[in-house]
């Protein structure tokens, strides 16, 4: 099958006139498309997916319209327009009449419904478009290579707005209750990017960024909750401006919340939409985490419109350019908004996820060729965003920030309003950097996975050695090699040495001046690679934690607890490592140590529950201890992070019975007055009120669920209710993922975060396994698709014959490599436990109660 559509005809502009109807959640639409026909046809094809067309006419210089028969093929989502006659070369205006429905799925053009205070419900039109979904919308050329300007008219009820990519040109009513609402012409862009939402909504005042009006929008009563995206959208615009060198390339920017909304949020030029969570918010209310991924969010969109909008890929396999490209400016401009939060630090916590995909053999290359457009869907993972951003970074770090800059600024304006490749950029950079590109970034695009450094003593100082890192024969050498910038540090006698080198073939020495007192390999942190320490040098590195760096002790324990995973260390070691943290004072370092620590969880039997939990309390106590539960003077808001952070693992993993009282007494006085409780601190009691807690505390969190005033109270009531133990309530919780009480875009999360509980992991099992069919119906695909991550859970020889099992039996294709990589993340866990439970069991019950 050829998944491209013929170029013998091609779009210049469409000509859009949409009439949405909310209430019968239909539309009926108008597209002129002029195109220019490039050879003789009797044909035109195009894209259509759900709609119906009622009639197609080529018109030119307004001759007689000449209609074509039209054939839609819903396999190819595609639509077939033959004509009566040939059609010369030249330029022509396809008139073509449709309609279509407000879908429930979250793609296309859809419908969004909310209830408001009254308890009325009212219904939103919006979009969602990429990546091949503008055909359920009009019928277009929709490929990122056909760009074409827009021009769109949207005709609404009187009282309902209505917003798209460009501005307000007029507006005039039509006589009948409705308006016409003629949008300006939009640039040259790919149809993915095309918006239009409709609605009873509200707007903020715009905020002028230069030339350009910034505005939020939301469903009635939400606008007070829009000055902290307003702010940080505001200084993103302006970064982005002055970082790229080059005016933004609209004529406005609107931020939309979409009560329903499939992904997190969505570029399309000038009309960005989100999720509420990830736009609104009361600042006052909110906690560290909450922020910094609102001040993410805005910003790696904002990013998109020149990287990605006005220079756009050129097929589906460069979406890995577009993402990892938004991801590391989104790090840039957070980290320029906020420095205190310490943005390229904290990243540490992404690269380490996309490492732990990567390590396995149902890895892929960053790029590889996409030939259908569905396998897309797979691409949107933590291997384009986050590892994606890391070489990114390496690759900035080694040809420094200024050169890198020039580099972008020389793609932008080579490529303004038209499409280009990864070679473009490779090109732009070397051009700027005075320098070839070097073959640096090919191992780290092109191929999968990334290496393994081991670093040995040798007579001259060092001997550095790589091979590929895996976690399944992870001791095997697979032959592949990197080109791996490296940085390492070494402590001697008077203060440190620094060496900085390639490691290019199988291995290499460095030679030191004197013995080292230690030394840290990945110095810095940047490098998208493993260290594996000889025992001795380890033994000397793990005694001098607290003079490296937070990010180089990040890296110790991730690399630690990876070398167990793959079986190349042992369990027991790994967590007398973590004995050496309990002074710990970096947010990232503890979130690595408590993950490793909750994978165990899931690992042990239920009887050694007790004793990891005494662990758990004996590393964090002494923390816990220190930070309190108020907030003291000179904190940054990072400490302040760290104390819900402790209070919550301590409280839940811990099950620290102290903890969990005080937690009860403190939500007693939040219920009293608000105030009372500092906004880190809040989440971390509701998780531990629902680890600790019954039938009283799930109401209440299920009718405070239901009123929540903010998306993130509405987040973090409902999270809660899936952190129970009893089966009981748990059981409810799912019951409520599938009769609408919780909605569709976060009901697939909902699940997932049930399976990664060892309390409700083997009932949301079964619970999936019995309505599989209703909720890949009834859910947005990307998130049906992730809620099944969970079965890495499901640790255990049975279930992982069962999982397996039941992919095979119903079919289930998750695109692109994903099954495979939760199969083998399954696997690597049961083989984990298959080697360590004997010997985590006997540490295990020598642990002893605080
Ligand atoms: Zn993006």
């Amino acid at each position: 099958m050829d998944y491209r559509l013929p170029a013998t005809v091609v779009p210049k502009r469409y000509d859009i006139r949409l009439e949405p109807d909310l209430l019968a959640a239909t539309f009926a639409g108008e597209a002129v498309i002029t195109v220019e026909v490039e050879t003789t046809v009797t044909e035109i094809v195009c894209n259509a997916a759900e709609l119906a067309i009622q009639s197609a006419a080529l018109t030119r210089d307004g001759s007689v319209p000449i209609h074509g028969s039209i054939t839609l093929d819903a396999a190819s989502e595609r639509a077939r327009f033959v004509f009566p006659a040939a059609i010369a070369p030249g330029e022509w205006k396809l008139t073509l009449r449709f309609t279509g429905t407000l879908n429930d799925r979250l793609h296309g053009f859809y419908r969004s419904t909310y209830k408001d205070a009254a308890g009325t419900f009212h219904t939103i039109a919006a979009t969602q478009f990429e990546a091949t979904d503008a055909r359920r919308g009009f019928p277009c050329w929709d490929e990122p290579a056909f760009k074409a300007v827009f021009g769109v008219t949207l005709v609404v009820a009187e009282h309902l707005s209505a917003v798209s990519n460009c501005a307000i040109l007029r507006e005039e009513s039509l006589g009948d209750g409705r308006r016409a609402v003629h949008f300006a012409d939009t640039i040259r862009m790919s149809t993915y990017l095309v918006a239009f939402v409709v609605g009873e909504l509200e707007a903020t005042e715009a905020v002028m960024v230069g030339a350009t009006p910034l505005r939020v929008w939301c469903v009635p009563g939400k606008k007070h909750l829009a000055r902290f995206a307003l702010e940080s959208g505001a200084f993103s615009l302006d970064f982005f401006e002055r970082y790229y060198g080059m005016p933004y390339p609209g004529d406005k920017v609107d931020l939309l919340a979409i009560p329903d909304f499939a992904a997190g949020a969505m570029e399309n030029l000038g009309a960005i939409t989100f999720r509420e969570n990830a736009l609104l918010v009361n600042e006052a209310a909110a906690s560290h985490t909450e922020l910094e991924r609102i001040a993410d969010v805005i910003a790696h969109e904002l990013a998109h419109m020149w990287f990605g909008d006005l220079v756009t890929m050129a097929w589906w396999n460069g979406i890995w350019l577009n993402e990892a490209f938004a991801t590391f400016m989104e790090l840039m401009a957070v980290d320029a908004w906020k420095p205190e939060w310490k943005r390229w630090t904290t990243f540490g916590v992404s690269r380490a996820a996309a490492m732990q995909v990567d390590g396995l053999e149902a890895t892929r290359s960053i790029e590889y060729e996409v030939r259908d457009p569905h396998d897309c869907r797979a691409m949107f993972d933590l291997l384009t965003y986050e590892k994606g951003a890391s070489v990114l970074r390496m690759l900035e770090q080694h040809l420094g920030a200024d050169a890198f800059r020039e580099g972008v600024r020389l793609y932008l304006e080579r490529h303004r309003y038209a499409n280009a490749e990864t070679i473009d950029l490779w090109k732009a950079l070397g051009d700027a950097a005075h320098q070839p590109i070097p073959g640096v970034m090919d191992g780290w695009i092109f191929k999968p996975g990334y290496p393994l450094v081991t670093v040995e003593p040798d007579d001259a100082g060092l001997k550095l050695s790589q091979r590929r890192f895996r976690y399944v024969g992870g001791d095997a050498d697979s032959g592949q090699r990197w080109r791996i910038p490296i940085v390492l540090r070494a402590a001697v006698k008077r203060g440190y040495v620094e060496r900085r080198l390639l490691l290019d073939g199988d291995e290499t020495t460095v030679a030191l001046p004197t013995k080292a007192d230690w030394i840290v390999v990945n110095s810095g942190g940047h490098g998208f690679y493993r260290v594996r320490y000889a025992p001795a040098l380890l033994k000397k590195l793990a005694g001098a934690v607290a003079k490296i760096a937070p990010i180089e002790r990040f890296n110790l324990l991730s690399d630690s607890f990876a070398l167990v995973q793959a079986g190349l260390g042992s369990a027991v070691d790994h967590l007398d490592l973590t004995g050496r943290f309990t002074e710990e004072t970096d947010r990232n370092v503890w979130t690595m140590l408590v993950a490793s620590l909750a994978y165990i969880n899931r690992v042990i039997d239920d009887e050694h529950r007790s004793g990891l939990a005494a662990l758990v309390r004996h590393r964090l106590a002494e923390k816990v201890t220190l930070l309190s539960w108020e907030v003291q003077e000179g904190e940054t808001e990072l400490d302040r992070q760290l104390r819900g952070d402790l209070l919550r693992a301590i409280g839940t993993l811990g099950d620290d019975e102290e903890v969990q009282a005080r937690a009860r007494e403190v939500y007693a006085r939040y219920r009293e007055d608000e105030g009372s409780v500092d906004a880190n601190v809040l989440p971390a009691v509701i998780a531990i009120l629902s680890a600790a807690g019954g039938e009283a505390e799930y109401t209440e969190f299920r009718d405070r669920f239901k009123s929540a005033r903010t998306p993130q109270e509405e987040q973090r009531y409902l999270y809660a209710l899936a952190g129970f133990r009893s089966a009981d309530l748990l059981g409810r919780t799912l019951g409520m993922t599938l009769n609408g009480e919780i909605r569709s875009q976060d009901a697939p999360y909902v699940i997932r975060s049930l399976l990664t509980s060892v309390y409700g992991r083997g009932l949301a099992w079964e619970f999936i396994k019995q309505n599989w069919q209703v909720m890949a119906r009834q859910y947005p695909e990307s998130a049906y698709t992730r809620m099944y991550e969970g079965v890495v859970a499901l640790v255990g020889a049975d279930w992982e014959r069962d999982v397996r099992a039941f992919f095979a039996d119903n079919k289930i294709d998750l695109g692109g490599k994903t099954l495979a990589q939760y199969l083998e993340q399954l696997r690597v866990a049961v083989a984990f436990q298959e080697r360590e439970s004997e010997a985590l069991a006997a540490h295990l019950s020598r642990q002893r109660p605080r």
